[in-house]
């Protein structure tokens, strides 16, 4: 089946024998009756499974083109999941354009237990190869990047990642299914933060985990069960419902992405847009190879440059709510600097390119008029 029926379909057939419901019951429930110890339908406790969470789980394997979901309590609950796979000593090879909570987990979390890692520009993949060594286990990579939009070649690292019998993870977050297929370039784990685009309403928090391997299925779902770190079922329903309509949210999102970065490039009041759209990106030529579209994120900086003329721009809009958070039906903007990037030093964040005027858009699905004319007032 083709992604726009499966993101209607997927993984989601009979799931009420009982009533025929058309759309997947909300199993609120903790356990499930016995007729004799170990007698049960499948289900026993809902940490170990849920037949909503399962149905999501399924729905969105279906859309990563993989043959095995899970789904957490967030985006990061399911990254500390696949960190878990490792042992101390253990390095790590990832990029220096880190989701920011990524980041935090690493470096305060997973380091003290003595796992290393190494950030690095991987806009040439054969950067990594240098910090590989006998210890390495991992690539984590994602893209596009938060908020600079840079493209890294997933298929160009899957190389190497196989080369040297690596674990490659890709956070497809910024994509989503419906733009890029990390599986099918050859990586082992894609993640999601389920709350930005596939989530699509901002109105849960989640994460998920797809893979085709059964073994890497299993010792995930050995680590899912036993740190505990799962989904309610009234989330994974809202998120059944979301993914219902990703294709065609993201389509509409990447029209009206489109439009905003081309606004914005011809802008007088603005120096630099970040979008992987347009051809002199430095990572053009990838993105269109390995993305279907160039998605709904958009990040831009101004030519007064400082900190307090992108606070200005940020208080002026009306349709676009300042706010942390992207990929959901209404438009959202954010100053990386203070928000998202606040807690890494200024001269890391700089050389991030993440100067103090920096806006990061999160572009809706609202009529695309009513954006231009909304940027057009708050810059001016
Ligand atoms: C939001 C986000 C996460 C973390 O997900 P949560 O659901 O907030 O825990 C990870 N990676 C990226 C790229 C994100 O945008």
């Amino acid at each position: 089946m083709k992604f726009n029926t499966r993101a209607i379909h997927g993984g989601q057939h009979d799931i009420d024998p009982a009533f025929g419901s058309v759309m997947t019951p909300i199993y609120q429930t903790s356990t499930y009756k016995q007729t004799t110890p170990g007698g049960h339908k499948g289900y026993e406790y809902s940490r170990s499974a849920n037949p909503t969470r399962s149905s999501l789980e399924q729905s969105l394997a279906s859309l990563e083109n993989g043959k095995y979901g899970l789904a957490f309590g967030s985006g990061l609950a399911a990254v500390d999941a696949v960190l878990k796979l490792l042992e101390p000593g253990d390095e790590v090879v990832t990029t220096n354009n880190l989701y920011g909570g990524s980041y935090r987990l690493f470096t305060s979390i997973f380091q003290k237990f003595g796992i290393k890692f190494h950030f690095v520009d991987m806009e040439n993949a054969q950067d990594i190869v240098e910090h590989i060594n006998d210890h390495t286990k991992m690539i984590w990579i994602e893209t596009p990047t938060n908020p600079m939009m840079n493209i890294i070649d997933i298929k160009a690292v899957s190389q190497i990642s196989s080369k040297h019998k690596l674990i490659l993870a890709v956070d497809n977050t910024f994509a989503t299914p419906y733009l890029q297929s990390p599986l099918d370039l050859g990586a082992d784990i894609v993640m999601h933060s389920v709350t930005k685009y596939i989530g699509g309403h901002s109105d849960l928090v989640m994460g998920a985990l797809i893979v085709n391997d059964k073994a890497l299925a299993d010792k995930l779902y050995f680590i899912q069960n036993s740190s505990g770190a799962i989904c309610g079922p009234q989330d994974a329903f809202l998120a059944l419902r979301g993914v219902k309509t990703l294709h065609v949210r993201m389509q509409r999102h990447c029209e009206n992405g489109k439009v905003v970065a081309h606004f914005l490039k011809s802008h007088p009041k603005v120096e630099k847009v970040y979008w992987p759209g347009f051809q002199e990106h430095p990572n053009h030529i990838i993105a269109k190879a390995q993305m279907k579209d160039f998605g709904g994120m958009v990040s831009f900086s101004t030519k007064e440059g400082s900190w307090e003329s992108a606070i200005q721009i940020l208080e002026n809009l009306k349709v676009f709510t300042l706010a942390e958070s992207l990929g959901g039906v209404e438009s959202l903007a954010g100053h990386p600097a203070s928000m998202t990037h606040a807690s890494v030093p200024k001269e890391d964040r700089l050389n991030m390119g993440i100067v103090d005027s920096l806006i990061r858009l999160s572009v809706g699905i609202e009529d695309e008029s009513d954006l231009l004319a909304d940027l057009k007032q708050a810059l001016g």
